[in-house]
C-alpha cells in the first residue's frame, strides 16, 4: 500500500463535519433523525444574491479573477469593513478564499515559523489546532473559566506566553461557547499583543449573530498599532446563509496580504468567480433578511437554553453570540443504558444518537468533554422534537 505523507497521516477529520455528513446521511436513508450538528443557518441564500449568481452567469463572469478576488468584491468589502467595523483598509489588503477555514489556512501559512506557538482560548473551534499544526505550528489551550462564561482572561492569556508565542487567536462571537468579548477586554488583550510583540488572528464570521445587548467589536478597531498586528477574517457563510457558496476573506497589513495571495496563486488560484458575484450582492444588498435570520436565533436560543434547564441533569451557560450553545452532560456521567455507559462527551453523543436520534457534536472535539454542542441554526419544531427526545433518552438513563 501506498504511504500517506506524515504530514498528512497526522492530521484528524473534522469532527462537525463528519457529524453533519452522518446526520444527512441518515436521512438520506429515511431515518428520522434531528440534527443540532453542524453550524449551518437553516435559512435559505437570500433571493438578491442568488439574482447576482444567476446574473454573473448569464454575462458570462465565468473566467479566473485575479488570485486575491474580484476588485468590485475586494472593494465591496473594504466598503463593509469600513461601515461596520470602523476599519479603513485599501483593497489591495484583502484576500478572498474560498470560506474563512482557507482563510485561516492561509493567515497561519503566513504567520508561523515551525514551533511557533499561537495562544488558542479553548474550548475552541474544532478546525484551530489542525489548521495551526499544518502550517507546523503549535497550538497552546488557554482554558477559559465557566464563571467568566468560558472567555479566556488577559491574565490567562499572559500566563500562557513563552518566548515561542507568536499569535493570538481570538473567536468573538465565539465557536462554541458564544460569548462576546467586549471592547474594555479587547483593550487589555490589544496591551498584550503591544506588549510581547505578538500577532492576532481575529475570526469574526459570527460578527451579525449576536443578543440580548452584546456587541461585536473588532480588535482591529482598537488602535491603528493593533490593526498593524491583526489578521481580520470573516466569509459570507453564517451572516447570508452562503455555507455551501464557500467565500471567506482576510483584511490585513498589505505585506501579509501580498505573501497570502502569492501562496493562494500557487495553491487555490481565485475564489469560485460566480460566487464572488453573488458576495458583492450580499454585501451590498439590503440586510433585512439577515436582521430577520438574528431575530429568530435569538427566539431559538432562549428555547433551547429553557429546555436544557428544565431537563434534570443537563446544564448550560447562556452564550450571547453565534448559534451554539454548549450542554453540560457530566452529571449524567456513570449512568448508562442497554449495558453501555455514559463516561464520556463521545459515548454520550453515540448512544443519544442510536437511542433517541439525535445529533449533537461531542465536546472533546472542542476540548471540553463535559459538554456537547447543540446548533439552534434548526427551526423552533426542530428544537422542540429533539429535547422531547433527548429527555426521553435521559430519563432512560440509569
Ligand atoms: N470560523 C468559525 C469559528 C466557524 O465556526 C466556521 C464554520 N465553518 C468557520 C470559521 C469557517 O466558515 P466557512 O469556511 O464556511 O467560511
Ligand atoms: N463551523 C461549523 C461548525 O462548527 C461548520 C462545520 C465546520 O466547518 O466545522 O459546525
Amino acid at each position: 500500500m501506498i504511504k500517506v505523507s506524515s504530514r498528512l497521516a497526522a492530521v484528524q477529520g473534522s469532527v462537525t463535519l463528519a457529524i453533519d455528513a452522518k446526520a444527512k446521511a441518515m436521512k438520506a436513508e429515511g431515518i428520522d433523525v434531528i440534527g443540532f450538528g453542524a453550524g449551518e443557518p437553516d435559512f435559505n441564500t437570500p433571493a438578491h444574491i442568488c439574482q447576482a449568481a444567476k446574473d454573473a452567469l448569464d454575462q458570462g463572469k465565468t473566467r479566473y479573477t485575479p488570485a486575491a478576488g474580484e476588485p468590485a468584491l475586494r472593494k465591496a468589502i473594504c466598503a463593509k469593513l469600513l461601515r461596520e467595523n470602523g476599519l479603513e483598509y485599501q483593497p489591495e489588503q484583502i484576500v478572498v478564499s474560498n470560506g474563512a477555514k482557507h482563510s485561516l489556512f492561509n493567515a497561519f501559512q503566513a504567520l508561523l515559523e515551525p514551533g511557533d506557538e499561537v495562544l488558542v482560548p479553548g474550548p475552541y473551534w474544532v478546525s484551530y489546532p489542525e489548521l495551526i499544526r499544518m502550517a507546523g505550528g503549535v497550538p497552546v489551550i488557554v482554558m477559559g473559566e465557566p464563571e467568566n462564561g468560558f472567555k479566556a482572561s488577559v491574565k490567562q492569556l499572559r500566563a500562557a506566553i513563552t518566548p515561542r508565542t507568536r499569535v493570538v487567536l481570538l473567536n468573538s462571537p465565539n465557536n462554541p461557547n458564544g460569548y462576546v468579548y467586549t471592547r474594555q477586554e479587547l483593550e487589555g488583550i490589544a496591551g498584550l499583543l503591544e506588549e510581547y510583540d505578538l500577532a492576532c488572528v481575529s475570526d469574526e464570521i459570527y460578527e451579525y449573530l449576536v443578543y440580548e445587548g452584546a456587541s461585536h467589536v473588532s480588535i482591529a478597531s482598537i488602535s491603528p498599532e493593533t490593526k498593524e498586528r491583526t489578521i481580520v477574517i470573516n466569509g459570507m457563510s453564517k451572516a447570508y446563509a452562503m455555507t455551501g457558496w464557500r467565500i471567506g476573506y482576510t483584511a490585513s497589513p498589505a505585506h501579509l496580504a501580498k505573501a497570502m495571495t502569492n501562496f493562494q496563486s500557487h495553491s487555490t488560484s481565485n475564489a469560485n468567480s460566480i460566487a464572488q458575484y453573488a458576495a458583492i450582492a450580499a454585501l451590498r444588498g439590503p440586510d433585512l433578511e439577515l436582521r430577520g435570520m438574528v431575530c429568530e436565533f435569538a427566539r431559538r436560543r432562549e428555547r433551547i437554553c429553557q429546555l436544557i434547564d428544565e431537563t434534570p441533569g443537563l446544564s448550560c451557560v447562556r452564550p450571547q453570540g453565534a448559534f451554539y450553545v454548549m450542554m453540560n452532560i457530566s452529571s449524567l456521567f456513570g449512568s448508562g443504558i442497554d449495558s453501555r455507559v455514559v463516561d464520556s462527551s463521545t459515548s454520550f453523543t453515540e448512544l443519544l444518537l442510536e437511542h433517541a436520534k439525535v445529533a449533537v457534536v461531542p465536546g472533546a472535539g472542542f476540548g471540553a468533554d463535559a459538554f456537547v454542542r447543540l446548533s439552534y441554526a434548526v427551526s423552533m419544531e426542530t428544537i422542540e422534537e429533539g429535547f422531547r427526545r433527548i429527555r426521553a433518552f435521559v430519563e432512560a438513563l440509569t
